[in-house]
């Protein structure tokens, strides 16, 4: 009864979750952020409210179910902001590990895990502790970087005109899109803007939109663009969870 209603793991019983497993559902999603600042416009917990709306509604479309979110990550460049918490890389890696072995114990067969947080040392974490369940478990893990897959495949520039960029037009989009209230348009200030510069690091960074170019300018706030370009990353993202399951399906 409440496969119909839910996707999310947390909502069901031990005894419903065993049925799905009977059933053949063998695919879960785990969306891991950080808490972090995003512009003076979106909220701390962006990074990890985007992934985990992506994951729900991916989940619905490839037959998954979605763990509660990692609200915490390694945060690096921004942990100086008020609000920000860095959580050190190692943690991550043994927690993310711990939650996907646990997975693999109870029979879960394909495993994603939707990334909100770009920060190097989040990606390498979380690389680390995929690998580290296939090798063990032979289960393959997709780890998705959603507006890095949303900008490689042109789905920012069709619909927002936009690269994005942190606490940029992508990110508001999502957040546009699936909790209109938290985007604070009425505190968006440009001056936040910084274009990432590979030549000059610092701690903490001295704005909190970082744009991969100097042609990006300022934030896209459209309401409408924003639920089409969700809708189309969420369809995208769910075409390449499903291709990817179904290549790997030789293990
Ligand atoms: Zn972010």
């Amino acid at each position: 009864m409440s496969r119909e209603n839910t996707v999310r793991i947390d909502e069901l019983t031990w005894i419903e979750v065993k049925a799905l497993l009977d059933r053949g559902v063998r695919r879960f999603i785990l969306p891991v952020g950080t808490l972090e600042p995003h512009g003076t416009h979106l909220p701390l917990g962006t990074d990890t409210i985007a992934p985990y709306a992506i994951a729900l509604e991916v989940a619905r479309r490839v037959n998954a179910l979605v763990l509660p979110p990692i609200y915490y990550g390694v945060t690096k460049s921004l942990a100086g902001y008020p609000g920000a918490v860095r959580i050190e890389p190692s943690i991550l890696k043994e927690y993310v590990y711990s939650i996907l072995k646990y997975m693999a114990l109870h029979g879960f067969k394909e495993a994603v895990i939707m990334n909100g947080h770009g920060g190097r040392e989040q990606v390498e974490a979380l690389d680390k502790a995929a690998f580290r369940i296939w090798q063990e478990y032979h289960i393959p893990v997709l780890i998705i970087n959603w507006w890095s897959l949303a900008r490689e495949r042109g789905i920012t520039q069709k619909f927002l005109s936009k690269e994005g960029g942190h606490g940029g037009s992508d990110e508001t989009a999502v957040i546009y899109s699936v909790a209109p209230h938290l985007v604070k348009k009425h505190l968006y200030d440009e001056n936040q803007i910084l274009v990432y510069s590979s030549s000059i690091i610092a701690y903490p960074i001295e704005g909190t939109i970082i744009n991969y170019s100097d042609k990006e300018g300022g934030v896209l706030f459209d309401e409408t663009k924003s639920k089409k370009y969700f809708n189309m990353l969420v369809n995208e993202i769910a075409k390449v969870v499903d291709e990817y399951f179904q290549k790997v399906s030789f293990k």
